[in-house]
């Protein structure tokens, strides 16, 4: 049986926004990930989706109403810093709501079957983001905003798995008692931001067990990462059986990074998506929307997400566990 889909692509020139300078989080990102895509001439004949940057009541579905109103005062004063490590200018609000607004998008035509499979390339990042205030660089969880959006369009499950090489804490905390989202990140772990995500931290009350961390040492490459999927993540999607699975897919543990301190390969981005492309084509009906989080060498990035693009078109092994 084949399992080939069409990847809808998320891309917008307003995601070249949100200048941040000599930040490593910048608008270069982009540019070197549609440099990558047109020179793989992978765009061609691809659906190129329309839509409207999350509404408020999108957002407010996981992040404070206050957090919200003062982002909104920020940007309209011309934007500053926010914390230690995430800048803000007069348009940032806008670009952020745009990534938001295509995850709630591509979630919602993958639940209808209309398009069950994207991948939005977005920025700023969002899996640092918490409840009530801007984190690492992310201004507004975009994966926690779809999986809240496909709870609330009747989705009964949706599993979120995050590759990036910096733990989720916002999307873990935003569903950290939360049965009906399972949340599993691998990251480096041990003096290295945000210092959360250890093994013991594994949900609470009705959210135990509903959270799965992954920790590594510096230095860990594709096998840890691929193990950490395969043996650790697999099993509790299977149970789990998710009508829906994002990907917090961040390309920073790849060996080129500047920030990761890693030794991930284009390969093992590939094969991680090879793995979850196939828990979805087995457990729900293909319907995956990936979502960029980090990956701060632009061509790194940019080969990294042509080849994870490449397994998302083409299916996965159709395997679980
Ligand atoms: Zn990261």
């Amino acid at each position: 049986m084949s399992n080939s889909h069409q990847t809808a692509v998320y891309r917008d020139a307003a995601f070249q926004g949100h200048e941040t300078g000599e930040h490593p989080e910048n608008p270069r990102r982009m540019v070197g990930l549609e440099r990558a895509l047109a020179d793989a001439g992978v765009l061609v004949g691809r659906p190129s989706p329309v839509w409207d940057p999350a509404t408020r009541e999108q957002l407010a579905r996981v992040h404070d109403e206050r957090y919200l109103d003062q982002l909104e005062r920020i940007t309209a004063s011309g934007g500053g810093w926010i914390d230690g490590d995430t800048l803000c200018g007069p348009d940032s609000l806008d670009v952020a709501r745009l990534g938001a607004g295509a995850v709630c998008h591509a979630v919602g035509a993958s639940l209808s079957g209309e398009q069950p499979r994207a991948f939005v390339l977005c920025r700023p990042p969002g899996h640092h983001a918490v409840a009530a205030r801007a984190m690492g660089f992310c201004l507004l969880g975009n994966v926690a905003v779809g999986a809240a959006h496909a709870r609330s369009s009747g989705a009964e499950r949706v599993a979120i798995l995050d590759w990036d090489v910096h733990h989720g804490n916002g999307t873990q905390d935003m569903f950290y008692e939360d049965d009906r989202v399972l949340v599993c990140s691998v990251h480096r772990h041990g003096g290295f931001f945000p210092g959360t995500g250890a093994a013991g931290e594994r949900g609470r009350g009705a959210g135990e067990g509903f959270t799965i961390n992954v920790p590594l040492r510096a230095g860990q490459g594709d096998a840890a990462f691929e193990a950490a999927f395969t043996d650790v993540f697999g099993p509790a999607v299977e149970r789990f059986r998710p009508d829906l699975i994002l990907v917090s897919a961040g390309f920073d543990a790849h060996a080129a990074d500047p920030l990761g301190g890693m030794g991930m390969t284009d390969a093992g981005f590939a094969r991680l998506a090879t793995i979850v492309a196939g828990w979805s084509d087995a457990l729900c009906g293909g319907r995956l929307v990936a979502v960029l989080e980090g990956g701060y060498d632009p061509d790194a990035l940019g080969r990294s997400v042509v080849s994870t693009l490449a397994v998302l078109d083409g299916g996965g092994e159709g395997r679980v566990s």
